[in-house]
């Protein structure tokens, strides 16, 4: 979660350069998504938003209907989900959405059709089909949108979104329990405990270390573990992948875009500036000049190695390609976050790709010996990639780890030193 102040001096608003939505909240008494409970908790100011029913089209002539093919991508994506969830009773092996969608007779071939279907997909994995598991793909979508509700509620709340997690925090954390702008060096395991070693040589000695730190900055080796992490870690760390999915916030002096709350721009790319979103609407900050544009995975990694001005003058080509009757001025304002440079991230969230096996999963929530645990978001099972996953994951293997220690300690969770067996992704 990251809250950034947005805008000239006399027009600054709060953006979200990171998590923005509550998804899926809870349908009648079932399960309730914890982000939503702690949102409402602490009086976060959330505005439900129209995925599927704000959307206008375009493509490099200007305005374009493609709703047609737009309404085609959501039953195809469905369709995907389906098929999925009948064949994993059948237990059979594991393929790439992009096989997925083929067996269940999308085959994309137009660029309406593929920026339809990236609105359908990638926009939410930030990653590809090609990149991505049919089966868990299917299960986590259902996961979040059928277990708890098909809502997706966005942050407007002018302190940031990140306030969920910090008025929490204030009910049972002090300041001398947290450190913070303090980087991890090191962590030195041993029978007895860890050591950590920070940036700036200062040394926290623990019995035991919760690490938390994303995919992306295990797989970067960002931190170095001494010894090593086992192979057995290292393989499942490896197996997983981490997505980028970057938001780009222009601010203009004037509204000239879309009534709508999103766009979806077909470009003869795929995935070049498709999805765009609007603040300057009646729902959320009227007024505010504030329109934002997302690109993920390879393309969001190419703008990450190009300056801000070569990016800017690429989407304002693109923004006068999709409205030739306007006069579009310079932005007054420009940002976006970049998550896979940044050492503290290296991506954004995790993605399950087809070759990571049931057991990676388990070998990648595994602690190593007894004194060192993982959690967050790309540990979790059935919610990987979402805030929701990584606060149960905090929750689940602090409480496990919190045992292990009131118990006198523990063997912790298992792993397998080999993974042999292919079977399917499965959720109990
Ligand atoms: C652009 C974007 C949009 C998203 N949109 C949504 C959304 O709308 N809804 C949703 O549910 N989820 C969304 N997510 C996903 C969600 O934000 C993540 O799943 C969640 O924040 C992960 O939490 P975490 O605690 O596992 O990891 P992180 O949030 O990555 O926390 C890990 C922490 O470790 C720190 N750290 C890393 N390395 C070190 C080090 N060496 N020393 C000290 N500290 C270190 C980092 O600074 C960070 O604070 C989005 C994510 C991004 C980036």
């Amino acid at each position: 979660m990251m809250s950034r102040s947005f805008g000239v001096e006399d027009s600054k608003w709060m953006v979200e350069v990171g998590a923005n939505w509550v998804q899926g909240t809870q349908t009648e008494a079932g399960p309730a998504n914890p982000i939503w409970e702690l949102a409402k908790k602490h009086n976060v100011s959330l505005h439900s938003s129209h995925y599927f029913g704000s959307v206008s089209t375009y493509d490099d002539s200007g305005p374009f209907d493609f709703q047609d093919t737009f309404q085609q991508s959501i039953e195809n994506f469905d369709k995907l989900t389906a098929v999925a969830g009948a064949r994993v009773p059948n237990r059979l092996v594991d393929m790439t959405a992009r096989s997925g969608y083929a067996l269940s007779g999308s085959r994309p071939r137009s660029r309406y059709e593929m920026a339809a279907e990236y609105y359908q997909f990638d926009w939410e994995f930030g990653a590809t089909p090609e990149e991505t598991s049919w089966l868990a793909s299917s299960w986590a979508h259902n996961n979040t949108f059928l277990e708890f509700s098909r809502e997706n509620l966005l942050s407007v709340d002018q302190r940031g979104f990140k306030t969920l997690i910090q008025a929490e925090a204030e009910g049972f954390l002090t300041e001398q329990q947290v450190r913070l702008n303090a980087t991890v060096a090191k962590v030195y395991t041993s029978k007895k405990g860890v050591v950590v070693t920070l940036a700036d040589g200062a040394e926290i000695t623990a019995n035991y270390a919760l690490c938390t730190f994303s995919l992306g900055v295990l797989q970067h080796d960002d931190v170095k573990f001494v010894p090593p992490l086992p192979a057995w870690k290292q393989e499942a760390i490896h197996s997983m992948s981490m997505g980028t999915y970057t938001k780009i916030f222009l601010q203009f002096p004037e509204n000239f875009w879309f009534d709508t709350e999103m766009a979806l721009y077909a470009d003869h790319e795929r995935g070049r500036y498709p999805v765009w979103q609007t603040l300057d609407h009646p729902a959320f900050f009227p007024g505010c000049g504030i329109l934002f544009v997302t690109v993920t995975g390879d393309f969001s990694r190419r703008i990450e190695s190009m300056s801000d001005a070569a990016v800017r003058a690429e989407i304002l080509s693109v923004l006068g390609d999709m409205f030739p009757n306007a006069t579009i001025p310079d932005p007054l304002d420009f940002y976006f976050q970049r998550w896979f440079s940044d050492p503290l991230f290296r991506g954004s969230y995790s993605n399950w790709p087809a070759n990571f096996l049931s057991e990676h999963q388990g070998n990648l929530r595994a602690n190593v010996d007894e004194r060192l645990w993982f959690a967050g978001e790309a540990t979790s099972k059935k919610w990987f990639g979402y805030l929701h996953g990584a606060y149960t994951e905090g929750e689940d293997i602090g409480l496990t780890l919190a045992e292990c220690i009131k118990g006198g300690g523990c063997f912790g969770l298992e792993h397998v030193e080999r993974v042999r067996n292919a079977l399917p992704y499965d959720v109990e």
